[in-house]
Formats: structure tokens, C-alpha cells, sequence
């Protein structure tokens, strides 16, 4: 999509501060952290969010999912962390293009705001 900011980011046109990718996701550091360790997982096709996948997107998801403990460890969260997704607008979403927030480093609270 063209005027998307993290499908700039996935084609490399906008720089990003990156931990982990290949050729189906990425995963970069969040331009305002809310944890000392605050890292996003996109995958690198333009979906708008979690709330339109389909089937044929099953496969990419289980993908992100099992990628997750990969980038925990290299990221250090042996302790835990938070995997969170923001959708629409009651979820607080202000980027429309899914995206998997992951965040540790610190203790966090429940319930979230
Ligand atoms: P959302 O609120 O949609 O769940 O999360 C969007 C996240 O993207 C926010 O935490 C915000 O800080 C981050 N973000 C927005 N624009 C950029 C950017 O250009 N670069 C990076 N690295 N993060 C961004
Ligand atoms: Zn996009």
C-alpha cells in the first residue's frame, strides 16, 4: 500500500531501527517505547488489521507466533514480556497496518488502560 507507513518501512524506504527480518516479516524498534525493551512484528504484506484476516492469511499468522519466542531471546526477555495487538479504534489502533507490539524489561500491570 502506498502511503502506508509500515509498508515503507517493510520496502525500506523509511529507516527503521531493525532487530529481525526476512523475507515474510520484520520486526524494528518502536519510535516511543513504553517498555525499556519495546519492539514491533509486521508482516511484510499490507494488512489493516487483525480484525480483517482471512484463511489465507493463517499460515503468515502462525508464522508471527512462533517467530516471537525467537525474537524474545534475542532481545534478552527471559524473564517474559507482553505480546499485544491494537485493533480499530476502541483498541486504539493508529497504525493501519497489523502489527504485534512485544514489550519487556519491565514488570507489567494488568489490567491495561
Ligand atoms: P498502534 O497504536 O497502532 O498499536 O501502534 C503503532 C506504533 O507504531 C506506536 O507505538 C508508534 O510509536 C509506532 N510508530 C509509528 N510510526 C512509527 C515509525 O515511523 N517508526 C517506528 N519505528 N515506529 C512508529
Ligand atoms: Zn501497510
Amino acid at each position: 500500500m502506498t502511503d502506508c507507513i509500515f509498508c515503507k518501512i517493510a520496502a525500506g524506504e523509511i529507516p527503521s531501527n531493525k532487530v529481525y527480518e526476512d523475507d515474510r516479516i520484520l520486526c524494528f524498534h518502536d519510535l516511543d517505547p513504553q517498555a525499556p525493551v519495546h519492539v514491533l512484528i509486521i508482516p511484510k504484506k499490507h494488512i489493516e488489521s487483525i480484525d480483517v484476516v482471512t484463511e489465507d492469511d493463517k499460515e503468515l499468522l502462525g508464522y508471527i507466533m512462533i517467530k516471537v519466542q525467537e525474537i524474545a531471546a534475542k532481545l534478552g526477555l527471559e524473564n517474559g514480556y507482553r505480546l499485544v495487538n491494537n485493533c480499530g479504534e476502541d483498541g486504539l489502533q493508529t497504525v493501519q497496518h497489523l502489527h504485534f507490539h512485544l514489550l519487556g524489561k519491565r514488570k507489567m500491570t494488568w489490567p491495561p488502560g
